[in-house]
């Protein structure tokens, strides 16, 4: 397989001004895939002056005009379909059917936003009705200017698009800066932007460190905007970074979701939206439900269906059809969870499954599926992100106990509850404190609807309008009615 490893800058692939490079691993095999430019603060200058360049054209186009180049973007992403999938899978670990799943959100994120783009001027200079005769107002929304797009390496390319697709229809012109984990798949996004004629310096793709690239494309005067996904404390560098120019910041940052089931639910299909929704990409998901709460009268036949379920799911090669869980993404990441569960051991905690790395792999960063139980409330494994396949499950009494235990983290992303019961859905749908909740079923996601975090998950919301509105200005052009003289 060929892969694109130079930066994209100005329409071009070219080397990086001081010549370094970073190896990209295969998490399964633990070997080299290929080697990719480390882009420093000369290339991030050369990417961000690309991009101004390219702005005014850009932002003056009609938003049906840059819908039509998403369209093609979303149509190149399906096209490609047979070459992105493997990548992912290569690059990432997650399973084919999982790197799937992915494609088609990338593919559904562009065409929802040139829909938008195109709508956008239908939304232009609507009038406001003021409390006066004397004076006319009316609302235009305009490009934020050059965004610099900060990306994770758990769904590479699912968060670059949802910030991507937006600040495109937006009017913005974009750096974009992926893992240095996971870069193979963005690059991708230069050879698609080349074939779908976007204009040069548009999209500009600068690979490197946080360190490297990362934090000198968000000290720049010339970035106007960023957004960033990715961990708590890189989002509180980066908000401190962003407030010496006073520059708009969107952050998608961490969590520690619950998952409430209540003593009606189904056990079958609770056991497998509890799967879902800690063990699906191996865990690692910002929004993965690690904190399970289960009414008590349920408990032991809920967690022996559970115990039984994750002994059935298979961990192995994730391009092996019948594999459930790939490998951990990064030797960096495989360390942090085993580190999180040889804690845990210590913690009180009982462990009821797992424990450990997967017996009889030799290379991979392969972890096992593992639950505790009992787990004690001010333990690190019930406290902390831990972004592996780690479940902590607490039994609960009432309703009350399980909405204050949910509630009593510095996150709020995501929740699950499986209940029968209309007035309690009703309830907890209003008083949990996150920014989705998932009401008896998985975690399914939609472009329409919004994603984004209370308390420390983040700031902002991506998808949907509210992820146009991210990389929007808005203006107002207020008139005297009255002729001058
Ligand atoms: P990370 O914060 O280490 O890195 C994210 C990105 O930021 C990478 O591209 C990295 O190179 C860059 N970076 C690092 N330091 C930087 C700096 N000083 N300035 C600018 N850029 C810098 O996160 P990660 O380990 O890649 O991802 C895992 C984290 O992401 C988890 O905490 C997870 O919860 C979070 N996440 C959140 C969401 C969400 O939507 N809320 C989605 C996916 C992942």
């Amino acid at each position: 397989m060929h892969y694109q490893t130079q930066l994209f800058i100005d329409g071009q692939w070219v080397a990086p001004v001081r010549q370094g490079t970073l190896e990209v691993i295969n998490p399964a095999t633990e070997e080299v895939i290929t080697t990719v430019a480390a882009a420093t603060a000369e290339d991030a200058e050369r990417a961000v002056q690309a991009a101004r360049r390219a702005l005014p054209a850009w932002r003056s186009l009609s938003g049906g005009e840059r819908g039509g180049y998403l369209r093609r973007i979303s149509e190149a992403v399906q096209q490609r379909k047979d070459r992105l999938i493997p990548l992912q899978t290569l690059n990432n670990g997650k399973t084919l059917a999982e790197a799937e799943y992915d494609m088609d959100l990338v593919s559904a994120c562009f065409a929802y936003y040139a829909k938008l783009a195109e709508q956008l001027e239908q939304r232009q200079n609507q009038p406001v009705v003021l409390p006066s005769t004397e004076f006319t107002s009316r609302t235009r929304f305009e490009s934020a200017g050059v965004a610099g797009l900060i990306v994770p390496w758990n769904y590479p390319l699912v968060t670059t698009s949802w910030k991507l697709a937006p600040a495109l229809a937006a009017g913005c012109t974009v750096i974009v800066k992926p893992s240095e984990i996971t870069p193979l798949i963005e690059l991708e996004l230069g050879d698609i932007a080349r074939e779908v004629g976007l204009p040069a310096g548009v999209l500009n793709i600068v690979t490197g460190t946080g360190q490297g690239v990362g934090a000198p494309l968000c000290e720049h005067p010339g970035v106007d905007k960023l957004s960033f996904t990715g961990s708590t404390a890189t989002g509180t560098r980066i908000m401190a970074t962003a407030a010496q120019s006073v520059k708009g910041v969107s952050l998608e940052l961490g969590g520690k979701s619950p998952m409430l089931v209540f003593d009606d639910a189904r056990i079958d299909a609770a056991v497998e939206w509890i799967c879902g929704g800690i063990f699906a990409n191996a865990g690692q998901m910002c929004s993965a439900t690690s904190r399970l709460l289960v009414q008590r009268s349920i408990y032991p036949q809920l967690l022996d269906a559970l115990v039984q379920a994750v002994a059935g799911i298979q961990v192995g090669d994730p391009f092996e059809p019948q594999v459930a869980m790939g490998p951990l993404t990064s030797r960096d990441q495989y360390d942090k969870v085993l580190s999180a569960i040889a804690q845990g051991k210590q913690c009180g905690a009982t462990l009821v499954a797992g424990g450990g790395s997967v017996p009889g792999q030799e290379r991979g960063y392969f972890v096992q599926p593992t639950v505790f139980t009992e787990v004690p409330l001010d333990s690190a494994l019930w406290c902390e992100e831990i972004f592996g396949p780690v479940l902590a499950v607490r039994a609960f009494d009432t309703e009350e106990e399980a909405l204050a235990l949910a509630n009593d983290s510095c996150f709020g992303l995501v929740a699950g509850v499986i209940t029968e019961d209309e007035q309690r859905i009703q309830r907890l749908s209003a008083s949990l404190e996150v920014g989705h909740v998932f009401i008896n079923g998985p975690q399914e996601l939609f472009v329409e609807t919004s994603w984004g975090g209370f308390k420390q998950s983040g700031i902002g919301r991506e998808l949907g309008p509210w992820g146009l509105d991210e990389f929007l200005e808005v203006k107002h052009i207020t008139r005297g009615a009255k002729q001058p003289g």
